[in-house]
């Protein structure tokens, strides 16, 4: 059966880096091409941690070394994210999929998301962004004012709020694209955050989750299916813990009562299950998948992940 889905990559379909991205994307392009080679309609989204962690960083330094010009801001650095990874994965996508006798458009839209200025998100910032840093040099950027926070066990980052989607601004270009089966690269890094005042679109100091953004992506176009990949094959109970459980299926009210008792961590596998929950409430026939990036295939034709129903 063929079916029109929405695929967010997480953080190890593209590495920390631009080598280790390079070389990511090349893993990452043969899952977008299997489900493009089965005759699916595809869309790709993305997350931007580390890329919009780095080019930030690189445009304060700019700044510091030349302070007459103007700081760069965050809705400008996620833009750029977009455009950077957009660039490495529709050029690697247009090789794997020419390479497969596939001659099949893939583009990037670079795309704004609409959140609402007076989301409480903005007074507390949750979203850790960039790369990881020791207690020490935490504790240096948080003296210098900067939100810091420790990343599920992983060590510190730095924090930005993390408004929820409220609308896809270039939704109907992105469905032009879609419905001439060119192979869409959108929302990346959850999208630009903005607010709209009448007409003009103001960017917001914000990075928005990829995982939300992708669930919005996917009722907007009217998806069947929100594939999530990660580093992970399934969604575990008590993951890490004694009496761990790796789930196949789960219906919708199921998940929701693992939500409530806990058992996915914030900023990982919570917004997954919940933008997960999200789109498989939101239609009759749509369900979601979590799983590792290389059973991409293997998901969809059932035999592994964990299926939200
Ligand atoms: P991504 O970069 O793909 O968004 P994250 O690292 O943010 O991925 O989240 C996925 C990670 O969440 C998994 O690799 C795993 O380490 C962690 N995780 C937390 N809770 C769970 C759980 N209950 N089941 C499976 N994985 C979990
Ligand atoms: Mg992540």
């Amino acid at each position: 059966m063929k079916k029109r889905m929405v695929i967010a990559l997480g953080g190890n379909a593209l590495g920390n880096n631009l080598v280790e991205q390079m070389e990511a994307v090349k893993v990452t392009v043969k899952a977008i091409a299997d489900l493009v080679e089965d005759g699916h309609e595809v869309i790709v989204t993305h997350g931007n941690g580390p890329q919009v962690g780095m080019i930030q960083r690189a445009m304060s330094e700019y700044h510091k070394l030349n302070p007459e010009s103007p700081n760069i801001p965050l809705s400008v650095c996620v833009a750029m994210s977009q455009a950077y990874i957009g660039y490495d994965l529709q050029n690697a996508l247009r090789e794997e999929l020419l390479n497969r006798g596939i001659d099949k458009g893939a583009a990037t839209v670079i795309t704004q998301v609409r959140v609402d200025p007076n989301d409480k998100a903005f007074d507390n910032p949750s979203k850790p962004i960039g790369r990881f840093m020791n207690r020490e040099e935490a504790m240096q950027e948080a003296a210098k004012g900067e939100r810091v926070m420790e990343d599920a066990g992983r060590g510190y980052r730095k924090v930005v709020a993390s408004p929820r989607p409220v609308e896809i601004v270039e939704i109907n270009t992105i469905k032009a694209l879609l419905n001439n089966g060119v192979v869409v690269i959108a929302a990346g890094g959850g999208g630009i955050p903005v607010t709209s005042r009448g007409n003009h679109l103001k960017g917001m100091s914000a990075v928005i989750d990829k995982d939300f953004a992708s669930c919005i992506l996917a009722k907007s176009i009217d998806a069947d299916c929100l594939m999530i990949l990660t580093a992970v094959e399934k969604v575990a109970i008590n993951f890490g813990k004694p009496g761990e459980r790796w789930l196949s299926s789960i219906s919708i009210n199921e998940a929701k009562r693992l939500i409530q008792e806990g058992h996915f961590s914030a900023g990982s596998m919570l917004p997954k299950v919940e933008a997960a929950v999200e789109f498989a409430s939101s239609g009759e026939n749509r369900y979601s998948i979590i799983t590792l990036l290389e059973k991409a295939r293997e998901g969809i034709r059932g035999k592994t992940g964990t299926i939200i129903k």
